[in-house]
């Protein structure tokens, strides 16, 4: 039996998750996505609990502007250069309500406030997962083809600290559409690498073998994937520079941040 209650605060405008549970302290924590939570002790008063959280507002400002900060270094606007399968592509970001689209050297998005980011972020997510889904059944199907595997579903997934991720139980992966953003090797890369994790859920001998036998350049389109500047993808994929370390990724995943 557990005896904890959530309940929603709003204190100057900042909304702080507040729960009750068995614990001797009050706890306060401002999470990296700029949620607020407070863990307090059972037959805490409300005003207890408000004179806590008051006591602290200016701490948990600060904390949130800093993590916001942090979010949005890299802004995007018309005129900004992003990537798009590894080569350098202006943003053009125009008023209305047309689809995005993409002339030879630049990448057209639309959207009724041009000074939101939100829009314009969720636009070119959009717009790279279209550009993943074009070409990943040729990929599955290659790879699949050539491993005499084929996974039982694929999906993609904006994850934050993987570019793919395998269940061999399920036969299911997952692939990071944020990938456009790199050379269409890294892509193919990714999508072999977890296609492999279907027979060989490790990274040992076997999986290496595996990918030696049918990419034999995989350390290298790796290594393009580690060197690769992320700060374009501070948005879609929120944070810090991409730093992938195959070597260190829990089974099933490669993650493309080392510190998280
Ligand atoms: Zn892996």
């Amino acid at each position: 039996m557990h005896n904890e209650s959530t309940k929603t605060l709003v204190l100057d405008g900042i909304e702080i998750a507040v729960t009750v549970k068995s614990i001797k302290h009050l706890r306060l924590v401002v999470h990296p996505d700029g949620r607020v939570r407070a863990s307090v002790p059972l037959h805490t008063s409300q005003a207890q609990v408000d004179a806590f959280l008051r006591a602290r507002l200016e701490w948990i400002r600060s904390q949130k502007e800093r993590l916001e900060a942090r979010q949005s270094k890299m802004i995007l606007e018309d005129g900004s250069v992003i990537q798009l399968w590894g080569d350098d592509i202006r943003l053009r970001i125009i008023t209305g309500r047309n689809r995005t689209r993409q002339t030879t050297a630049e990448l057209v998005i639309a959207v009724t406030d041009p000074t939101d980011q939100r829009s314009i972020d969720a636009k070119l997510t959009n717009f790279y997962r279209r550009e993943v889904q074009a070409v990943l059944p040729d990929l599955i199907s290659k790879w699949g083809d050539a491993l005499g595997r084929h996974p039982s579903r694929v999906s993609l997934r904006a994850m934050r600290t993987r570019w793919g991720s395998c269940t061999p139980t399920t036969g299911a992966i997952r692939i990071n559409p944020a990938l456009a953003a790199f050379h269409p090797g890294c892509l193919s890369y990714v999508v072999l690498h977890e296609l492999v994790h279907l027979t060989e859920p490790g990274h040992g001998p076997k999986f290496q073998s595996l990918m030696d036998k049918h990419l034999p350049t995989w350390r290298t389109v790796r290594a393009k994937l580690r060197q690769g500047d992320g700060s374009f993808l501070s948005h879609p994929v929120g944070g810090d520079k991409l730093e992938p370390s195959p070597e260190n990724f829990p089974v099933g995943g490669l993650r493309n941040r080392s510190n998280d």
